[in-house]
């Protein structure tokens, strides 16, 4: 076995229950996970603090003085142990809730020792609770500067592993490890960008002799962290593009070039234009094609689809697109029918609220191979639905769905049919880079001619009255409006109250007869929402009231109006695909965010960029910079968000290096076959990550 693979367990001083505490805590196993356990900040402790100048906002002092009045206070549970600590400044009290018997026994009054921990006030006195004591006359034999500061949680606290603890532990090991911290990456990587070594980086982030150094040194860790990422990503993508099957559809035909000289009502933008080749490439490489298609809303993405859909049509193929919602599928069902009207193709819906017969003679017709296009929500999964020959999936909005649900689609024909997924949230390009690696993606980065920007507007609650002013002026023009409410599931209830006091508000200023409303929220069943939203949409209403649940690819080109209520509560995804619900057709559209006078500095932020752009993927830049990206849709199962150095918010430009170091790589000795590759075949082989995007998009 590997030293840095050796169980935690057996390392002097740990033992089997701390060995199980560090597991749990910290994701702790082997020799190699704590020597990779890094500190998150470091203390100089030539910076001592005199008592009497105590920064109460600082997260750790140092101080040096002795030890006075001794008390154990209070009874079992509540017990502490209290010391006054005293300098030529001033005197504090040190309080311990834990150990008290074994830190009683160690203390000595009247010795001078050195005191790290962080202050904070405790009935009107400054205390520290649980600080780091070091005797002065012995102070540590090594004598450093920098004292590495570890976070650890209270379970390990209570088994000696506090910050210090764990010190003496990777201090041990370090000791031990001489000569025995392989270098992981190719040495001409190490060579190529001037990396320290694995060994003395990791020693340098331990016990830093200048901070400099640290730098330097955790470069090098995130390096590592992101190019295995990259490496996991990259080589199962480069493994699907020439191994894994697929159908070859090398013939364009007659329903695409019909549908394009005849149908197209229009001119498709560059990007389309760009979009719909690179996919014609992929469907007739001869692998399966796996390709993420981003673009804003209203970008033309369905286009692109459905030309993609008439390649695999061409080529004797079935095809079916999949969205999140029956009012969206009834909606592609509607616009493909009415574009292909004529083609002589066989189009058919399948959603939950299709009739039993219906369904029946639907998936019959499915397995005789008389559907060409099938379009339908996560009913097309089922198992019954089965194809006669599924050559081609389409996927919109595709974070709406599961990993399981998607997955399910190509699994129906014994060729993995080509996968194209749609979303409308743009992905910074870091992540993208890192999230899909192994995916391909497309973008659509222009939106069709003669759209007019959307108008945003910030206003305050004080404002409201215009707001209503404006309102009633687009609807005497005959334009629709939305207003839309925040609500999170947490507290339903009382939200559901903040919608319908806003409805009966709209509807006291806006009365029948002259003005109708409609209201949709989650809580009503789907039949209700449907029957509201369709009035809305044939215009019947002119005010939609609702809650999220119109997020998605909702489409009525005459409303031209979104009012977004306590809008400071969305997050910056959110209200992107709610203000993409307007402009949607030729009119000039506006945005309205409401919001108290009051808001947060995130939430001033948030307003900022939406007033300011209408880029999709600058609001997901600024999304990931406000929010890390714990929050993003999709993000929890891609690895990234276990990261234990590197940051992707921060560490861009090292991203961008691993992953081209990666590309170079791979270009160079696809089957790492190369002696300075070796390792990395290793670790692939050792290492396979739980996920492959490949199966999941
Ligand atoms: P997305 O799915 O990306 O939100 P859609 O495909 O629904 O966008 O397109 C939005 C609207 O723009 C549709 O009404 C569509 O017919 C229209 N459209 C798409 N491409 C073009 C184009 N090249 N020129 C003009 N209009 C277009
Ligand atoms: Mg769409």
């Amino acid at each position: 076995m590997l030293f840095v693979d050796t169980p935690i367990e057996f390392l002097k001083g740990v033992g089997p229950a701390r060995a199980q505490l560090l597991q749990h805590e910290l994701d702790i196993y082997t020799f190699g996970d704590l020597l990779e356990y890094f500190p998150y900040r470091y203390v100089d402790r030539t910076k001592l603090s005199t008592i009497s100048a105590i920064d109460i906002d600082e997260p750790f002092v140092v101080l040096r003085g002795t030890l006075h009045d001794m008390h154990s206070v209070g009874e079992g549970r509540s017990s502490r142990l209290t010391v006054q600590l005293r300098d030529a400044t001033g005197q504090i009290e040190l309080v311990w809730f834990q150990g008290l018997k074994w830190i009683k026994e160690s203390l000595k009054s009247d010795v001078e020792y050195v005191v790290m921990g962080k202050p904070s006030i405790f009935n009107g006195r400054i205390s520290i609770a649980h600080p780091d004591m070091e005797r002065a006359d012995r102070e540590n034999s090594v004598s450093l500067k920098y004292i590495p500061i570890y976070s650890s949680t209270e379970k390990l606290k209570s088994k000696g592993l506090n910050t210090k603890g764990i010190a003496k532990l990777t201090e041990q090991l370090l000791r031990m490890s001489e000569g025995r911290i392989p270098e992981v990456l190719p040495n001409n990587v190490v060579a190529k960008y001037h990396l320290p070594n694995r060994a003395s980086a990791i020693e340098v982030i331990h016990y830093p002799l200048n901070p400099q150094d640290i730098t330097v040194s955790l470069q090098r860790m995130k390096f590592e962290e992101l190019f295995f990422l990259q490496l996991d990503y990259q080589y199962a993508k480069h493994d699907r593009q020439t191994k894994s099957g697929g159908f070859c559809f090398d013939i364009i035909g007659d329903y695409f070039n019909r549908f394009y000289k005849e149908k197209l009502p229009f001119e498709l933008t560059g990007a389309q234009k760009r979009v719909v080749k690179e996919i014609r490439a992929d469907m007739k490489s001869g692998h399966q094609m796996n390709r993420l298609l981003q673009g804003d809303v209203g970008s033309g993405k369905t286009l692109v689809a459905l030309l993609s859909m008439l390649i695999a049509v061409d080529n004797k193929c079935q095809t079916c697109l999949m969205a999140p919602t029956e009012i969206l599928a009834d909606q592609h069902y509607a616009n493909i029918s009415r574009m292909l009207d004529g083609l002589g193709l066989n189009v058919a819906l399948l959603t939950g609220s299709t009739k039993t017969g219906e369904k029946r003679k639907i998936k019959q017709s499915l397995r005789d191979g008389n559907i060409d296009i099938l379009i339908g929500t996560h009913a097309l999964i089922e198992k019954d639905v089965q194809f006669k020959n599924l050559g081609f999936v389409v996927i919109d909005e595709q974070h709406r769905f599961g990993v399981e649900q998607r997955s399910k689609l190509w699994t129906k024909n014994t060729i993995p049919p080509h996968v194209l997924v749609m979303t409308a949230t743009p992905i910074p390009r870091t992540l993208a880079m890192t999230v899909y690696g192994d995916l391909d993606c497309s973008v659509i980065d222009e939106l069709p001619p003669g759209r007019k920007a959307i108008k945003t507007i910030h206003c305050t609650d004080s404002q409201r009255l215009k707001v209503f002013g404006f309102i009633r002026e687009q609807i005497s023009k005959g334009r629709q409006v939305y207003v839309v409410y925040p609500l999170i599931e947490e507290s339903e209830s009382l939200e559901l109250k903040d919608l319908m006091d806003g409805y009966e508000s709209i509807v006291r200023e806006f009365p029948l007869p002259q003005y109708q409303t409609s209201i949709v929220h989650g809580r009503m069943d789907s039949q209700a929402k449907d029957y509201e939203m369709g009035r809305f949409k044939r215009g019947e209403t002119q005010i939609m009231v609702s809650t999220t649940v119109i997020e998605v690819g909702v489409d009525v080109p005459n409303a031209t109006v979104m009012v977004i209520e306590n809008a400071e509560r969305f997050g910056l995804a959110q209200l992107h695909q709610l203000r993409g619900r307007v402009g949607r057709g030729g009119e000039q559209s506006y945005c309205i965010l409401m919001t108290g006078n009051k808001l947060s500095n995130s939430g001033k932020e948030r307003i900022k960029t939406m007033v300011d752009t209408t880029d999709g993927f600058r609001i997901a830049e600024a999304d990931l910079r406000l929010r890390g990206p714990g929050d993003l849709q999709g993000l929890q199962q891609s690895g990234i968000l276990q990261l234990k150095v590197a940051d992707i918010v921060n560490d861009e430009p090292l991203v961008r290096a691993a992953r081209e170091c990666v590309q170079d790589i791979l270009q160079d000795d696809p089957d790492l076959q190369k002696p300075d590759n070796v390792c990395l075949r290793l670790h692939l082989q050792k290492n396979k990550r739980g996920l492959s995007w490949s199966k999941i998009s």
